[in-house]
């Protein structure tokens, strides 16, 4: 697809993957964020076109159509996707793109691009999961049960992924994520063609 890497993060809800993210972003300025497409209505303090393009059931089906999209999945009740141009735009100009996508995404992903690199959060324990999601306040008592629900499931998932972090502190987390990265930098298939010119 192209220079950059396509790193793809996913994890329970509640995992931290949005606050890890955002601090990733901060101090990374070749990292850049894709925007998804969801059905889902906007929290309080979400932005249109910054958060999502929070879009209804027509367009995005529209979307999905048209190819627009580089994977999507039906997520809580709800549509989520990944614009395809943007991703691709971006990693052939050599950027770097950050996909905060669920694992039937990631793996559709995974399926179709094999460079990228697929990284796991994992909250401390479960029962910090659970008051995580609660605490956050923004979802439903049903919408609180369906994510907690599914965490156990997801969990399971992670042996498919090529990297876990343990998110029982930020700093380290997004720490761990920024050696992946380098690592991932370092590795002779990438650098390969530079060598060659060097050497
Ligand atoms: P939330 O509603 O909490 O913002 O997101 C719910 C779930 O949808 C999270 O696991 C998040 O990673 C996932 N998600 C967000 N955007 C996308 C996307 O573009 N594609 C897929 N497959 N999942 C997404």
């Amino acid at each position: 697809m192209g220079k950059g890497l396509l790193i793809v993060i996913s994890g329970p809800s509640g995992a931290g993957k949005g606050t890890i993210c955002k601090r990733l972003l901060e101090t990374n300025p070749q990292i850049m964020a894709s925007i998804s497409a969801t059905t889902r209505r906007p929290r309080q303090g979400e932005e249109n076109g910054v958060n999502y393009f929070f879009i209804d059931h027509d367009r995005f089906e529209n979307m999905i159509t048209k190819g627009d999209l580089l994977e999507y999945a039906k997520v809580y009740g709800n549509y989520y996707g990944t614009p395809k141009d943007y991703v691709i735009e971006n990693l052939e100009k050599g950027n770097d793109v950050l996909l905060e996508i669920d694992i039937e995404g990631a793996l559709q992903i995974k399926e179709k691009y094999r460079e990228g690199i697929f990284v796991f959060i994992l909250p401390p324990s479960l029962e910090e999961l659970k008051s995580r999601i609660i605490n956050r306040g923004t979802e439903t008592e049903e919408d609180i049960k369906k994510r907690y629900g599914s965490a156990m499931s997801e969990i399971s998932q992670v042996i498919k992924y090529d990297y876990v972090v343990i998110n029982d502190d930020i700093d380290r987390a997004k720490e761990d994520i920024e050696a992946i990265i380098r690592a991932e930098n370092c590795k002779v298939l990438r650098v390969h063609e530079e060598i060659k010119l060097r050497f």
